[in-house]
């Protein structure tokens, strides 16, 4: 935030101001996924697993590599906190902050999850989202956001709060822990910043503080991913619910949310490869 200032303006304040933005990271040159071929995949899917993510609590599941998974609304309105793992190797993990530098503050169909360096390649691709007509609010809002962290019991005593345990953090760690059989303490350490799925939010345009408001998804909604290697991936049922109101208490109203594995025709997806990891060579000048 920026409070008031302690210091005079510079005669030349106007001219530095007014300088034009350039985007930092311009995407022509990113290699585009072949939605394309997505498209006519997910025509021809077969259901092969469904995951149940309680109110307040958290599940992991698998994909296989060139699978579609779909987290769907369920019961009513509820915004999930997903994190994602390479199955072979869970240190290399989504990657919310350059995702974000890529593609924007929150994503639709065609972006991608990007993981962490020194890996940095394509987790998943979006391939639907049935908020895509939300586009952006009065307010700035928007769905699916990569700017926020996850409701975790630290920020909460900070702010002096009440130790509470069903935060997105905590239920991510559970879910990991007891998926993996890994020390409790070791899985959260793998915990990440996460996509807010069907989350609501933006930064106010006075103060630029995040902001949330109620989730516009209804029961029935759902937005899907192809995942493009390998995946763990770990979803928690927010307690804040539709995020309306708070979250990091037992006061929102919460649904259950559920994942969907989707096995695509092997013969659509023929030729089809897992993405690489980046082909830098890690001299790092050396
Ligand atoms: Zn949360």
């Amino acid at each position: 935030m920026k409070y008031t200032p302690e210091t005079n303006s510079p005669a030349d304040a106007d001219q530095r101001k007014e300088i034009e933005p350039v985007i930092c990271y311009p995407v022509d040159t990113l290699p585009p996924p072949d939605l394309s071929l997505y498209k006519t995949a997910r025509q021809a899917m077969e259901k092969i697993e469904t995951i149940v993510v309680p109110p307040r609590d958290g599940r992991c599941f698998d994909v296989p590599a060139g699978h579609f998974f779909r987290i769907i609304s369920s019961e009513g309105p509820q915004v999930g906190d997903l994190n994602l793992w390479s199955r072979a190797n869970p240190s290399e993990k989504f990657f919310s902050g350059k995702t974000r530098a890529l593609h924007g503050t929150h994503i639709s169909t065609g972006d991608q999850m990007w993981s962490s360096l020194p890996h940095m390649r394509p987790m998943a691709t979006v391939t639907h989202d049935t908020l895509d007509w939300y586009g952006w609010d009065e307010f700035g809002g928007s769905v699916h956001d990569v700017i926020g962290t996850r409701c975790d019991p630290y920020t909460a005593r900070l702010l002096g709060g009440v130790d509470y345990h069903h935060c997105c953090h905590s239920n991510l760690t559970r879910a990991l822990s007891a998926h993996l059989g890994k020390d409790l303490h070791d899985a959260e350490l793998l915990v990440h910043d996460v996509l807010n799925v069907f989350m609501c939010t933006g930064f106010t345009l006075d103060t630029h503080q995040y902001f949330m408001k109620a989730s516009p998804v209804r029961p029935g909604d759902f937005i899907e991913f192809i995942a493009e290697i390998d995946l763990i991936g770990g979803l928690s049922a927010c307690p804040g619910g539709d995020c309306s109101a708070s979250h990091s208490s037992d006061v929102a109203a919460c649904y259950p949310l559920v994942v969907e594995i989707w096995k695509p025709d092997p013969a659509l997806m023929a030729g089809w490869m897992p993405a690489h990891p980046s082909g830098y060579d890690r001299t790092h000048g050396v």
